[in-house]
């Protein structure tokens, strides 16, 4: 009994070392031929789960999270990189728009967590980071997350050798549509021009003031003349969608999206605030233009909420914002009990682009992923937009690497974005933008 439980033992090392070997090249072989040599490591592996330790019984000490660096970048993101024992680099953006710095500082307080840990528990270290921060959720400690995870995920697939959509079911379709930001006519076109199909605009301003609460005739006038200027260029086979970012004061709010029915609006994104979903909900009965909100709500419980009362079919939660690809893959799935869809939201860098695809080719109910970059000079292989479409990345990971010497020499590190102060023309008053 005992010789044969000591082969059992010997020939699980031997076949744990073989696969690790196979599926992580040669610096994690390096790594797994030392440490198998000890005692301790093969303890372990045997060994039974240590309640508490979340270890399980597949090499947890082979691959380690050793580093995790944090970089401002151009325009106005954070770029996030986790080093492993492996020589396996993951990629994040771990940022609230404005909080470039904040964030940082959220990333550098959860970091002594992950020293030490396997990246490839990425639902563990999300519940961890999540639960354990006691107060719970909010843009920065969620966007932190966020970006921590989108780095878990690209070492696990990475280490894996496949992308993350493999290892979240997918490819559930072979291209992903995308969409672009167009704010004049000479936009639209341009757009057009190099691929896209599909286009946002957000709502032009007479004189260039907010709505107030009960507009007149001339400001909606004002809005749906200009919107539908830009539709025509579009076509009837194009999409355009309109965002009010949640700045459209209750009073004004429907009688704006009925002027706009017309001109077949792709959708009307946070027309009213998106804490106040009852309005939103009795909004989304006002019209049969489908109603999108998102970029603001963080986490499975956040979308909850919207999903129950009905105040939007068009899911926009940020890949950067909501929880990552682990907590928005949650939310595509409670969106399709409810057939919604998701279009996730991404005014952010090429990482954030890339997870967005990932989500893309892993879930049934995507509508359109928005992007405001597709990686020049940022990446190697920028995405390439063709008939509205780009390609499903089949590079293992997140699918991207960064370009590291040209970023440098475009002197795309560091920068001091902040959020735009807006008040009202008329009375000096604070207003949204
Ligand atoms: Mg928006």
């Amino acid at each position: 009994m005992k010789d044969s439980k000591s082969t059992t033992k010997q020939s699980r090392r031997t076949l744990l070392k073989n696969a690790v070997a196979a599926t992580f090249g040669a610096a994690a072989t390096t790594t797994a031929s030392a440490q198998t040599n000890s005692k301790a490591h093969s303890e372990e592996i045997v060994a039974p789960r240590k309640p508490g330790q979340g270890v399980t019984p597949r090499a947890k000490e082979i691959v380690k999270i050793t580093k995790i660096e944090t970089f401002l970048v151009k325009p106005r993101w954070l770029f996030l990189k986790m080093h492993t024992n492996a020589g396996v680099v993951g990629l994040g953006e771990p940022i609230t728009e404005g909080r470039a710095l904040t964030c940082q500082a959220a990333i550098k307080e959860i970091e002594p967590y992950l020293l030490g840990k396997d990246p490839r528990n990425v639902a563990h270290h999300w519940q961890a980071i999540y639960r354990h921060a006691f107060y719970r959720g909010g843009p920065i400690l969620t966007s932190a997350l966020s970006g921590i995870d989108q780095a878990l995920w690209d070492i696990k697939g990475k280490l894996l050798g496949v992308p993350v959509y493999e290892l979240l079911g997918g490819p559930t379709r072979d291209r992903v549509r995308v969409y672009a930001h167009a704010r004049t006519p000479e936009d639209i076109k341009t757009r057009k021009a190099e691929g896209f199909t599909a286009f946002k605009c957000g709502p032009a301003k007479l004189n260039d003031r907010p709505a107030h609460f009960v507009e007149n005739r001339q400001y909606i006038d004002y809005c749906v003349e200009r919107f539908a200027a830009l539709k025509q260029i579009v076509g009837k086979d194009g999409d355009l969608g309109i965002d009010f970012h949640g700045a459209i004061p209750h009073g004004t709010a429907k009688q704006l999206i009925k002027a706009l029915e017309p001109y077949d609006p792709f959708f009307y994104e946070e027309v009213v605030n998106c804490q106040e979903v009852d309005v939103m909900a009795d909004l989304a009965k006002s019209t049969h233009i489908p109603l999108a909100t998102g970029e603001r709500i963080f986490t499975k419980w956040g979308f909850r909420e919207i999903l129950e009362k009905k105040a939007s079919i068009i899911l926009q939660p940020d890949l950067c914002h909501a929880g990552g690809i682990t907590e928005v893959k949650i939310i595509a799935g409670m969106a399709e009990a409810f057939y919604a869809s998701i279009a996730p939201h991404n005014p952010l860098g090429p990482i954030s682009l890339a997870a967005g695809l990932q989500i893309a080719a892993s879930i049934p109910n995507f509508l359109c992923q928005e992007q405001v970059s597709l990686g020049e000079g940022y990446i190697k292989n920028p995405f390439k937009v063709k008939n509205g479409y780009v390609e499903l990345p089949t590079a293992p990971g997140l699918g991207i690497e960064l370009d590291e010497e040209l970023m440098k020499k475009n002197d795309m590190y560091g920068h001091d974005w902040r959020n735009q102060e807006t008040y009202d023309p008329d009375d000096g008053s604070v207003v949204d933008w």
